[in-house]
């Protein structure tokens, strides 16, 4: 079986989890783009997508 990377709408976190592991009752989607590996939560990048703890994000989410 496939696995697909799903998206939480609000954190934008990606997770193999049908609900974020943050956001225990936001539901993940899978229409997503891109994608952020944050290792480095001092980064610049992290700063700017304020992502707050390591891991990976998906850069747009559509609602
Ligand atoms: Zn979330």
């Amino acid at each position: 079986m496939k696995k697909v990377y799903k998206a939480c709408r609000i954190c934008k976190r990606l997770t193999l989890d049908d609900v974020c592991p943050v956001h225990g009752d936001e539901k993940t989607r899978e229409d997503w783009f891109g994608f952020l590996i944050i290792n480095d939560t001092n980064s610049i990048i992290a700063k700017k997508a304020d992502i707050k703890e390591p891991g990976i994000y998906a850069i747009k989410v559509r609602s």
